[in-house]
């Protein structure tokens, strides 16, 4: 069937998601998979691809926000928040809606055994073992764990988390330091382990533990530079589309686009297209950043701008008003168009804005 698409479209592959999310249970059989979908999964729709994720254990965000809506349709796994404010509310609302808490300050905990709550909530104890960011420090994680241990409010045995700041890197040093001191604090407890995204996943299988938290992989986007999602054995879960609105005739030497900063080399055909930063597309793409129009590859000519950007289609281009251009999917890894533009394709696809239909896709 084909669509007559009249704006920016993110389609989004179901079928892709479970494949991907299969093939990241075969990377670490022995481990639960906590999806990570954070930020509006990815960009890709919190609900759309809560609800395709069928086969996880256990959802993870950033925000109660995000938890109270998977709540509200119905989501009946568990979902663990990692950055929620210190608050009494959030205590309470952990506990109305069974949300496990990521314990990472220790304004959280005077709150956790101040609350009055009817059933003790799931807590997992992040550790700050080098990121540097939230969690509990290593020398104050001894004394937390204790007062978790003893509070009526805490769902027991405590889970133990800690994220790593260098996993992408291939030299195991930094990645070790921070496994070594986890283990030195988690050695014992009988409550699960967590350490490993991504980047851990393919690369440190020491850190799979009970619990992995794969974000970028689900969404079949490889977090590694130089390797392409396709040679993991992933497939894209997002396609940016959109169409020509018109293909124009380009005389040489002619600028096209605000500050006029590129001009054509020889006559040609421009093709103009439905997609500009007001939906995500980077307004700094430089001209050369690749596009694809009915498949075939074509370069960005000229300043995106808010609505409109110009893809030089060459003098002999066939195409016509109404073909499909896509910015990234399976044809074109947004890996490579993130290369283009010296983003991280994780920026790439969770900037893009409401404005860009989230259609999904079952085959
Ligand atoms: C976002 C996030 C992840 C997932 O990271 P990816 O690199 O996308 O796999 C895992 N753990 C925590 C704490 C996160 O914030």
């Amino acid at each position: 069937m084909t669509i007559e698409l009249s704006v920016a479209t993110a389609l989004i592959d179901h079928q892709a998601l479970q494949h991907n999310a299969l093939q990241i249970r075969q990377l670490t059989s022995h481990s639960q998979i906590m999806a990570m979908i954070k930020a509006d999964g990815y960009g890709h729709g919190l609900l759309q691809v809560a609800q395709a994720l069928s086969s996880v254990d256990s959802f993870g965000v950033a925000r109660l926000e995000e938890a109270l809506q998977l709540r509200e349709v119905g989501i009946i796994k568990p979902i663990v928040v990692f950055n929620s404010v210190p608050s009494m509310q959030a205590i309470t609302l952990s506990c109305q809606y069974q949300l496990t808490l990521v314990l990472h300050s220790l304004e959280q905990l005077a709150y956790l055994e101040q609350a009055i709550v009817n059933k003790p909530i799931r807590v997992w104890l992040k550790i700050d073992t080098g990121l540097h960011r939230l969690g509990i420090t290593a020398q104050q994680a001894a004394a937390v764990y204790q007062r978790l241990s003893h509070c009526r409010n805490v769902q027991q045995p405590i889970g133990l988390l800690s994220h790593f700041s260098r996993s992408d890197e291939l030299t195991a040093e930094p990645t070790q330091r921070q496994i070594t001191q986890f283990d030195d604090f988690a050695r014992g407890k009988p409550g699960l382990q967590s350490l490993a995204s991504s980047c851990a996943i393919l690369q440190w299988p020491q850190s799979h533990r009970d619990c992995v938290r794969p974000g970028l992989l689900l969404y079949g986007i490889s977090p590694l530079s130089g390797v392409l999602a396709s040679e993991l054995g992933l497939r894209p879960v997002m396609t940016l589309q959109s169409q020509l609105l018109a293909v124009r005739e380009h005389p040489a030497g002619a600028p096209v686009g605000y500050g006029a900063d590129w001009h054509s080399q020889q006559a040609t055909r421009l093709g103009v297209v439905a997609l500009g930063y007001g939906d995500g597309y980077p307004r700094d793409a430089p001209s050369g950043t690749p596009l694809l129009v009915n498949g075939r590859r074509v370069p960005l000519v000229g300043r995106v701008s808010m609505d409109l950007l110009t893809v030089d289609l060459g003098p002999d281009a066939t195409e016509r008003s109404g073909a499909a251009v896509t910015a990234w999917g399976a044809a074109l890894p947004v890996e490579t168009v993130a290369q283009h533009l010296g983003v991280s394709a994780y920026e790439l696809v969770t900037r893009l804005t409401n404005r860009v239909i989230k259609q999904i896709v079952i085959k």
